[in-house]
This record gives structure tokens, sequence and C-alpha cells, in this order.
């Protein structure tokens, strides 16, 4: 069976004819029903939020979409908490999750009642600098759990080799001080995957941090109010492969909850994520028409989309399953390797990949698209970044970023200066 994609083929004909290739397409819909089913199964919690990781899908239509779902936003640089705030997430909906982060950013978050979540011991004395000699009233600190975490892949490796967050011996220190110096709320967050598709990775997790927190407790009195599992839950992006079931991780965390939280008196507890892949992943697709082919020793396809509209394949050879519209059910009888124009040999869509026969015209639609996807794109060899579409959910369609032009491209560079630019003496 061929993945979904929200519209026919016809319709995408039509389509491509007002919207030329390459463009992104999300569906609203899909993004909708998929929250739902999140908010749905951790919804046997005290409370429960989800901080959509920004940097996933970048775009203030989208986050006003999830702003009115419920979510709230988790940021990491100043542009992505000025998009939350355009988008209407703002104060405690805002996760700022940050590291090597400039005193600027630490600012603005503060002023906006951002809950700033710290990447080390030191940043607290850097933070209290930066804020004029005090501290927020509520902190979150990141957790680093090393060794005691298996794990980790290509993405985000090993915690022990990871740059983020604190030890454990910092970690309680850190909450000593902040308790000391007058901090009244406390979050604990941890991330330590990335694209994982096992849901028991999950549990493990929050069974480590719920530990943390109850050692915390006894130790300092510290009392965490809320606990931040991160991102890292993984899509099939492979056929064959299983999505995550969120109901078999909510219960199980909640069996822990119940024999751990409960007894040790931290209920209520809110349980957070900052999930980006899982929540807009699936429903958004990089659309691309087929302009050449050519027959070298491998048989290539070469498309109007390039590495700089969608990197995860060039950059960390990820999968993305790949149809041909019109051709969905066509027999995959030939092999090729979909190419992007970047002079780079690594703009690969698709590596030896088997296709049913693609003509020059053909429209191509590359899938799971919709986290970490346009996001990532850079300018690298002049290319110009594709625009996004949105699929409302009475099937209209919205425009909600313009391809770049070539102006945009321009825009750093100062051509009036270069008329005065001597390169003689
Ligand atoms: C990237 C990131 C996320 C989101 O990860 P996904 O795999 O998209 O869910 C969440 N939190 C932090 C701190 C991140 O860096």
């Amino acid at each position: 069976m061929s993945k979904d994609f929200p519209l026919s083929h016809s319709q995408l004909k039509e389509l491509v004819k007002t919207y030329p290739t390459p463009f992104y397409l999300y569906d609203e819909k899909g993004i909708r029903d998929n929250l739902h089913y999140f908010k749905n199964a951790f919804s046997i919690f005290p409370e429960f939020r989800e901080y959509f990781a920004v940097k996933a899908l970048p775009n203030p239509y989208i986050l006003k979409i999830l702003e009115d779902e419920g979510c709230g936003g988790d940021c990491s640089s100043l542009p992505e908490l000025m998009l939350c705030e355009s988008a209407g997430i703002s104060g405690n909906r805002v996760m700022f999750t940050s590291n090597d982060t400039p005193a600027e950013e630490f600012q603005y978050a503060y002023k906006h009642g951002d809950i700033i979540n710290l990447d080390d011991i030191t940043h607290i004395e850097y933070l209290k600098q930066t804020l004029g000699g005090r501290l927020p009233d509520t902190i979150c600190f990141r957790y680093n759990p090393g060794p005691l975490k298996e794990g980790g892949n290509a993405i985000i490796g090993k915690p022990e080799e990871a740059k983020y967050g604190l030890t454990r011996d910092q970690i309680i220190a850190a909450y000593a001080q902040c308790k000391k110096e007058g901090v009244k709320h406390f979050g604990l967050h941890t991330m330590v995957a990335s694209n994982e598709l096992n849901p028991d990775f999950f549990v493990d997790t929050a069974n480590i941090i719920f530990d943390l927190m109850i050692e915390l407790q006894q130790k300092d009195g510290v009392r965490i109010e809320f606990v931040d599992l991160g991102g890292g839950v993984g899509i099939p992006y492979k056929p064959g492969q299983k999505k995550v079931d969120l109901d078999y991780v909510a219960k199980k965390i909640r069996t822990l909850y119940d024999e751990k939280i409960v007894p040790a008196g931290l209920d209520p507890l809110a349980i957070c994520f900052e999930c980006g892949r899982p929540i807009t992943g699936p429903y958004g697709w990089l659309v691309t028409t087929a302009i050449h082919e050519k027959h070298i020793y491998r048989d290539y396809i070469g498309v109007d989309a390039s590495m700089a509209d969608l990197m995860r394949p060039g950059m960390y050879g990820a999968y993305h399953e790949i149809t041909v519209s019109g051709k969905e059910n066509a027999e995959k009888n030939r092999c090729y390797d979909v190419t992007g124009s970047l002079c780079e040999n690594c703009d690969k869509f698709a590596v030896q990949r088997e296709l049913p026969e693609i003509e020059i015209g053909d429209i191509l639609i590359i899938h799971d698209a919709g986290a970490h996807g346009r996001a990532m794109g850079y300018n690298y060899n002049g290319k110009l970044r594709c625009g996004e579409l949105l699929l409302r959910t009475d099937g209209t369609i919205l425009p909600i970023r313009r391809k770049e032009t070539i102006e945009d491209y321009f825009a750093t560079l100062d051509f009036e200066g270069l008329k005065d630019f001597k390169v003689k003496a």
C-alpha cells in the first residue's frame, strides 16, 4: 500500500497550474486529527502539555493552528520566540530550550514570561547577571542521563557524547542553588532520543526522570511541578515501520506515575512533550516535477526540487518515501536515483529506489516532509528554497510562504558599495 496524500492525481494536476512545483503542501486536517490523538492518549494525566518544536516547521500559520489545538511552542532562538509570539503563543506556553544562548535571547524570554530551560549549571549565574541580579520565578533544567541511558542514533548520538544538559550531580546542585536563591517553581527536562520508534524508550525515560524527581524532593525538598520528556518520538518513514503507539506509552507512564509519583506526594505533576516530527512530519509533502532523466552507470531522474528544499536525505541518508502521482498502483519495475540540482553528489532524494517508470513531467510526491523539511533548507549553490501551501480543512489551498527570489538571496549583499570598491591601488 502506498503512503497517503490528501489530493487526487487530477486535483494535484490542477494545483500545479496555479502553484508551479516545487512546493511544500501541509494538511491541516491531518495535523489536527493527529493532535487529537496525541492529546487524547495523554488525557489520563492531571495535566498534559505539548510544546511544539518550532524548528520542525517554523511557519506562523501552522503555529496558529497548533495554538488553536492548545499547543505551546518549544524554541531555541530569538526568531523562534518571536514566531510563537506572532501566533499568539506566549508566557508559560513557550518553552525556551536553548543551548549556548546569547544574553539578549534570555532577556527577551524573561520579559515575555516564557519558561527558561537551562542547559548548564553555569547558566544560573549567567542568567542572573543577564537579568540584572535576579532569577525568574520558574526554572527548568535539562538533564543528560549520560551512560544511564542506552540508545542514540545518527541524529542525536549517545547521551554521554551529546553536548546537552547537566550531569546527575550538577542537576542536584543546580536545583538546590536555585531554591536557595528563591526560585519558586521547577520543571525538569530531558531529551535523549531522536526519531525513536520504540515506545518503551519513552517509558524508560519517564522512569529515570521520576526517580530523579523523587531524589530531588528527598534530598533538598525540591518540588518538580512539570516534567518535559522532550521530543524524539519517531515516525515511520520506511515501509513496514510502525508508528509509536502513544496510547501504550501514556498508559505505561501512567502506571509508573501511580507507582512512584503519587506515593511520593508529587501528584499533580504536569507531563509535557516538545515533539515536532510526529506532530507535522507525516502531514507535509514536498511536491516536485521530473525535469530530466539520464542513463549512465545508473538511471537518474532529475527533479526541480533540490537538497536546498529538503536536506534530510543528503545530510543523514534519511529515507523518504516517494510516490509518482497517478502511478500509485503501477508496477515498480525501474530502479532510479532521484536527484536535485546541487553540485553535491549527496543531493539525492532516493538512491537505487524501486519506482514505476517515470516520464518527464511526472509529479513526484516526497512523503513525511512536514517536519525538519523546508526549515532545514539552505541557499548553498545559489539555490532558492520553495514555498509552502496549506490545505485547509474545507479543501481550499492557502499559500503560507512564497518561494524565495533572487532578491532574497542578494538581500545581505551591498551592490551599491561594490561600485566604489577598488581592487587596484
Ligand atoms: C529538535 C528538538 C525537539 C523536537 O524533536 P522532534 O524529533 O522533531 O520531535 C524537541 N526538543 C528539543 C530540545 C529539540 O532540540
